[in-house]
């Protein structure tokens, strides 16, 4: 991300720790007779009101580039995509369960066993941290599957296209795990990221591969309430790599919460000792994630997916949010996908469902919304080719 500093431009991506350090060290109101001028420029050098920044020294002493919490009433506003925006994808997520510290560091729990509610865990945890309603079979203070899987993705920015990048989404999950802690263990030490040379071995808890929902799998020879999920390299979808094998009514599970028609897509699974001595992990979760496959980006509907296939083909550079709304800016609104390529940026809708009352106002409430931010907007409803949407 790139600030203006009193006037001079900084990157501060892709550098060091310690010299990050420094820097805002340097921008602290207390070590300077002035205090320093921080602009955010998310939103590109060349736009006027940018949001402003400050730096604050937390109590364990660690300098921390924070929001101006009075940007949203002077109308200064980050790109809908920035991390310090107000309800950015790092705060969207800790609401889900995890933590994204500054240093860029994740953190979550995973935890699926059936446990009755306890006085003792609801206060222990902080109140904070999860929206999920006691009761379910999931503990307070979780995070889901799903929800890590996209974060993982996202942190790294894999939900961004760029025509001329590799799509190489083992190096970016590899990359993530390796900043991220599932229950005080690193990920990166029982995680399987299917790819060449690789077999799911006994420790791994956090399984991901490339596969089809749609395909027919085989039982286990010995065990017939074992079905083999086969798992493909996820840069090299024909290559088989190995089976993972779940009880069949997790793997039911995995399909009935997953109803869209996009066949290819990926298995997450998560695996765990059932009791503290346990030599053998056991299926705790299994989902599947539909998505494109030339971006191997996730998708929520087929007409999403058509879209996608669309933008790459015609090697178009944009940006597909998969964690919540990432934004201050469009309140409610969830855009579906940005153009980063046209000038000013075009914001896509995936409509789809035309008919049903009352979505056609909500539809037209957010154009408004985007139009008066300076965007540009398109909507699909699936009815037309893309091919006409994008002459008009
Ligand atoms: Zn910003």
């Amino acid at each position: 991300m790139e600030v203006r500093v009193d006037n001079e431009v900084i990157e501060l991506s892709g550098r060091k720790l310690n010299e990050i350090k420094k820097l805002y060290q340097q921008w602290h109101t207390s070590n300077r007779q002035q205090p320093a001028i921080i602009e955010c420029l998310c939103r590109g050098r060349y736009k006027k009101n940018n949001p402003k920044l400050h730096v604050m020294k937390s109590k364990t002493g660690k300098y921390v580039l924070r929001n101006n919490p009075n940007n949203q009433e002077n109308g200064l506003e980050h790109d809908f995509t920035c991390t310090l925006a107000i309800d950015g994808f790092h705060n969207l997520a800790h609401h889900h369960g995890i933590k994204i510290d500054d240093e860029q560091n994740i953190e979550c729990r995973m935890n699926f066993k059936k446990k009755k509610a306890s006085n003792k865990s609801r206060l222990s945890s902080d109140p904070n941290k999860s929206r999920q309603k006691s009761g379910s079979s999931i503990t307070f203070g979780n995070s889901s599957l799903h929800t890590l899987f996209y974060t993982l993705l996202q942190q790294q920015r894999f939900h961004q296209y760029r025509p001329r990048n590799r799509r190489e989404v083992v190096k970016y999950l590899y990359a993530s795990a390796c900043r991220t802690t599932v229950n005080k263990e690193q990920l990166k030490s029982m995680i399987f990221i299917a790819n060449q040379g690789f077999n799911v071995g006994y420790r791994q808890k956090l399984l991901i591969g490339w596969g089809s929902k749609e395909a027919t799998f085989d039982r286990d020879e010995s065990h017939n309430f074992l079905v083999k999920i086969p798992l493909f390299n996820l840069d090299n979808h024909e290559e088989f790599i190995d089976y993972v094998r779940v009880p069949d009514w997790k793997y039911k599970e995995a399909l009935d919460s997953c109803r869209i028609h996009v066949k290819q897509g990926y298995w997450v699974i998560w695996r765990d000792y059932e009791h503290k001595d346990d030599r053998f992990l056991k299926v705790e979760k299994v989902i599947f994630v539909p998505a494109e496959s030339d971006s191997k980006i996730p998708v929520e509907s087929s007409y999403e997916e058509a879209m996608i296939q669309y933008l790459v083909k015609k090697r178009r550079h944009f940006l597909k949010p998969l964690i919540g709304n990432v934004t201050n800016m469009f309140l409610d609104e969830r855009p579906d996908m940005v153009l980063y390529d046209t000038n000013p940026q075009t914001i896509i809708e995936v409509a789809g469902m035309k008919n049903k009352d009352g979505y056609q106002k909500k539809l037209k409430q957010k154009a408004d919304v985007y139009q008066k931010r300076g965007y540009r907007y398109l909507e699909w409803d699936g009815a037309e080719s893309i091919e006409t949407l994008f002459n008009k």
